[in-house]
C-alpha cells in the first residue's frame, strides 16, 4: 500500500488529532440509539436526548418499545426531526425484541453485508446511518461515509461532488485494508476536520493536509 493517499491522509490526521476515542457511548445499544438520534444534529444536541432516556431509565429495547410517544418526542425534542427519529427507534427496538429477542449480539450475530441489507429494510434507517451502526455498535469493518467527507475528499481533488455513497464508501473500502479499528478512528477524524478546520469557509492555515490539497487556500 506504499503511496497510498488515503493511508497517507489518515496518518497526517492521526498526527495532528491522535485518537477520537469514538463512538462515545456506554454500550452497543446507546451507540445505536446515537446512530439513529444523530442525524442532522449536533452531537451535543444528541447528548442532551441519550441523557434524558437514561435518566428515566429508558434505555433498553424493551422500555423504547413501550413508551408512550408524547413522552419519548419530550425526551428527545433537542434532536430535531424527533417524531421521526422516536418512530425510527421505536421500530428498530420493536424488530429486535421480535426477532432477536431483545438481543444486539445476537442480530449483530452475521455477515458484515447480510447484517447491512437487513438493518436497509427497517423502515427510516438509511446508509449512513446503518453504516454507522454496524462500524461502532456491531463492530463489523465498513466505511462510513457522511457529508465531512464529501466535502474534504472533493477540496483534496480525489473525488468529484456528483459522486453518491456507494461509490464513496467502495473508494475507501478498495484502498484500506479491512480494518474496523482503521475505519472507526478515520471517520472520527474525518468528522473531526470537517467540524472545526475544512468548513464551509476552510481554515486551510490550520489544515494538517495542505499539503496535499488541490483547493487550499493561502
Ligand atoms: S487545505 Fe483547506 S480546503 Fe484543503 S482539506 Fe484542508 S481545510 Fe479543506
Amino acid at each position: 500500500m506504499e503511496n497510498n493517499i488515503f493511508l497517507a491522509i489518515f496518518e497526517k490526521l492521526f498526527e495532528a488529532y491522535g485518537p477520537q476515542h469514538w463512538w462515545p457511548a456506554g454500550s452497543d445499544f446507546e451507540t445505536v440509539v446515537g446512530a439513529i438520534l444523530t442525524q442532522s444534529v449536533s452531537w451535543s444536541n444528541v447528548e442532551k436526548a441519550i441523557k434524558n432516556l437514561k435518566r428515566e431509565d429508558l434505555l433498553s429495547p424493551r422500555a423504547l418499545s413501550e413508551i408512550d410517544d408524547e413522552k419519548l418526542h419530550g425526551l428527545i425534542r433537542s434532536t430535531r426531526f424527533y417524531k421521526q427519529k422516536g418512530e425510527r427507534l421505536k421500530n428498530f427496538c420493536r424488530y429486535l425484541l421480535k426477532n432477536y429477542d431483545g438481543s444486539l449480539y445476537r442480530l449483530f450475530d452475521k455477515d458484515v453485508y447480510e447484517l447491512r441489507e437487513e438493518l436497509l429494510g427497517l423502515k427510516g434507517l438509511g446508509e449512513e446511518t446503518v453504516d454507522s451502526i454496524i462500524l461502532y455498535a456491531a463492530k463489523k469493518p465498513i466505511f462510513v461515509v457522511d457529508a465531512y467527507t464529501k466535502r474534504i475528499f472533493c477540496r483534496l481533488g480525489i473525488i468529484t461532488e456528483d459522486i453518491d455513497y456507494k461509490s464513496l464508501q467502495k473508494l475507501f473500502m478498495s484502498n484500506l485494508p479491512l480494518d474496523t479499528s482503521l475505519f472507526n478512528e478515520y471517520h472520527a477524524l474525518i468528522v473531526k476536520l470537517g467540524k472545526e478546520v475544512c468548513r464551509t469557509k476552510p481554515g486551510c492555515g490550520f489544515c494538517p493536509l495542505s499539503d496535499l490539497c488541490k483547493e487550499v487556500k493561502k
